[in-house]
């Protein structure tokens, strides 16, 4: 059965409980990373993911809780001996975070050493528009523009054995794209960057809570957590106005879908 695994739960200032926010969509066969944070090596490796099944990655947007783990990912795929295409996807502006994250490293000194095929795959999406953007054998994904402070784009991701959803804010604003991809999904993770007060770029618990109800989806998943967060006060208020199934996301929750 598919599942998403989350690696990290936290916002951008995390805690000692959270790494920061990125998770896995694992099928039977493939694997697809949605953004990339802290040591996603050391994290698959734990979990006894097969490093060569994961042949996408997606970055919602790029500010650094989103991104920063990338290089180090990218290489240690090499290290440990890819050959095959690995294909990078995400907005014009967040390929170019990427992009100059790699030049930084001097990546193209490494392609004459063997480095694998890699990828950049701008994504094309209008403000308003709901894209298909990534289809495997066993997922399709589709994007929507997000509220947020850079461009970013929150993800519907469907397995086709199932036909069950799951939708991932990443970072945003209470905003109707949201609402209307993920509308009644499996499950909703939905970040929660404070409990009930509203910050530019970022939602409240509450504020997921309303989100969810709007969407009409089965469970909301809390997750973009700040430090030393109280996971009973943040379930009570999204609950306000979410009468579905409430959950607060911790590192390495699975989710099948
Ligand atoms: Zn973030
Ligand atoms: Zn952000």
């Amino acid at each position: 059965m598919a599942q998403v695994i989350l690696l990290g739960t936290g916002a951008a200032l995390s805690d000692a409980a959270r790494e920061n926010m990125y998770l896995l969509v694992k099928g039977e066969r493939g694997a697809i990373l949605i953004d990339c944070a802290g040591s996603p090596i050391q994290h698959l490796l734990k979990l006894k993911i097969d490093l060569h099944s994961i042949d996408d990655v997606i970055l919602t947007h790029h500010h650094p809780d989103h991104l920063y783990g990338l290089p180090i990912f990218l290489m240690d795929l090499w290290l440990a001996g890819r050959k095959k295409e690995l294909r990078v996807h995400g907005l014009p502006e967040t390929l170019n975070a990427a992009h100059a994250l790699m030049e930084a490293f001097e990546w193209q000194s490494w392609k004459p050493l063997g480095f694998y095929p890699l990828t950049f795959n701008p994504l094309a999406i209008a403000e308003r528009d709901i894209s298909l953007i990534l289809t495997t054998p066993e997922f399709s994904v589709s994007a929507a523009r997000t509220q947020h402070t850079v461009p970013s784009i929150a993800l519907r991701i469907m397995s086709k054995r199932t036909a069950q959803t799951v939708a991932y804010s990443s970072d945003t604003e209470k905003c109707d794209a949201v609402i209307e991809l993920a509308h009644g999904a499996d499950y909703l993770l939905h970040e929660a960057t404070s409990l009930d007060h509203s910050l530019i770029g970022h939602s409240s618990a509450r504020q997921a809570g309303s989100q969810a109800r709007h969407a009409g989806v089965k469970t909301l998943v809390l997750v973009h957590l700040p430090p030393k967060m109280r996971a009973a006060k943040f379930r009570a208020a999204a609950a306000k106005s979410f009468k579905g199934k409430v959950m607060v996301g911790e590192d390495f929750m699975r989710l099948r879908f």
